[in-house]
């Protein structure tokens, strides 16, 4: 019987960290997988995580069992980061912990999956994996244009697109750090994606998964609270993994939002039996640690400080970029109006291969480039390749 299954092709950033790592040239340059790099290169684990895991190892006296919910403390105290301090809102928002932010994708679609939603309205490019799980479940997912040519987000293609939206229908929103294009909804556009949505049928789903990566924490959760303020119900998918630097530890959590919060108990014991069916409990270890910081004021102030670290980073190489003005034929300037580890470069599959053999530098077929991969020292190569290839 298992002859009958075809070989899929393996996935594409995988393949291109092998390749990446075969390369023995000193100046390589990974823009590639999407973590978090500092100026050195590093992807280090923050020490505001480093002291809760030295507290959780020294104080945690049983490994049993949790439930399909996870760890409710974590799940609780992010809350307010998410959602807002006093947030009259939180009265009808429980969540559950998920193995990461895919998990917690995968589980708000199958939840919206059950509740009667066939389709999944989404704007494209996004990140590749909305789509595999959206087929997965056997959804339909109908694309719209996520960013205009002129480099802001496309709000009238989502408008267009959401006029024939109807009952059964969802629409999956990046909250942050678009991936891959960097191109975020201005505040100006979230208010009125809020006024859609609420006098719309569809039920919004919000990926939030760099919060605290773009304009700040608050900043990065305005799209996210300002449509919750305005719609009945939603369902928000979180990751940990990036603004707690705890990728493999896959630490994210699957909130709901329900008209009334009567409703809670009962659509949250639905994400609890679906989670039984497919993982029954989340890893423990990195949504522990996260708690651990949480509940401290000393280690929370230092992550948010850590958190900082990052986004000055980043913005100080988006910066430096768009200072660059022209290389070749690519205008960098854009890439400072935009927010969030990822960027599109404008190169076609010739060029990106181009980039690879005669110069080293690694970056997704598709142009994408994790803009945490480039530092003071390597800017200067990439903004030359990027001239030698483009002119
Ligand atoms: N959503 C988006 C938009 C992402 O880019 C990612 C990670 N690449 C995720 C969700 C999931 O993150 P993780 O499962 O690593 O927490």
């Amino acid at each position: 019987m298992l002859d009958r299954l075809d070989q899929q092709p393996p996935d594409a950033l995988l393949a291109l960290i092998k390749l990446h790592d075969a390369d023995s040239r000193a100046d390589k340059i990974d823009l590639g997988v999407g973590v978090y790099r500092t100026d050195d290169g590093a992807t280090p684990v923050f020490a505001s995580i480093k002291a809760a895991e030295r507290k959780l190892v020294a104080e945690q006296d049983s490994k049993a069992y949790l439930g399909p919910e996870g760890d409710m403390g974590f799940v609780h105290a992010l809350v307010p980061f998410i959602f807002g301090a006093d947030s009259p809102l939180t009265s009808r928002i429980e969540g559950m912990q998920t193995p990461g932010g895919t998990g917690a994708v995968r589980l708000a679609l199958a939840l919206a999956r059950r509740a009667g939603v066939t389709r999944v309205f989404m704007g494209t490019p996004s990140w590749p994996n909305h789509a595999q799980i959206v087929a997965d479940l056997g959804m339909e997912l109908v694309g719209f244009r996520h960013a205009a040519p002129d480099g802001t987000a496309d709000l009238d293609a989502l408008k267009t697109a959401l006029a024939n939206a109807r009952d059964g229908d969802a629409v999956l929103l990046h909250g942050c750090c678009h991936n891959p294009t960097g191109i975020d909804f201005s505040e100006a556009q979230w208010d009125e994606i809020a006024s859609l949505l609420a006098a719309s049928p569809v039920l919004p789903i919000i990926d939030l998964a760099y919060q605290g990566l773009g304009k700040g924490m608050d900043e990065d959760a305005y799209g996210t609270r300002t449509v919750l303020a305005a719609v009945p119900q939603a369902l928000i998918a979180y990751s940990c993994d990036k603004n707690f630097g705890l990728y493999r530890d896959r630490v994210g959590a699957l909130y709901v939002m329900a008209p009334d919060a009567g409703d809670l108990n009962r659509i949250l014991s639905n994400g609890h039996a679906l989670a039984r069916a497919a993982w029954s409990m989340p890893p423990d270890h990195g949504a522990a640690a996260v708690r651990l910081v949480l509940e401290d004021a000393e280690l929370t102030a230092n992550w948010l400080a850590e958190l900082q670290d990052m986004r000055s980073r980043i913005g100080q190489v988006r910066a430096a970029l768009a200072e660059a003005g022209l290389a070749g034929s690519v205008d960098l300037t854009p890439y400072g109006r935009q927010f969030g580890m990822f960027a599109m470069l404008p190169l076609d599959k010739l060029q990106i291969d181009t980039l690879r053999s005669d110069h080293g530098i690694y970056m997704a077929a598709t142009g994408r480039i994790n803009v945490a991969g480039l530092t003071m020292d390597n800017l200067p190569k990439f903004i030359g390749a990027i001239a030698a290839v483009s002119d």
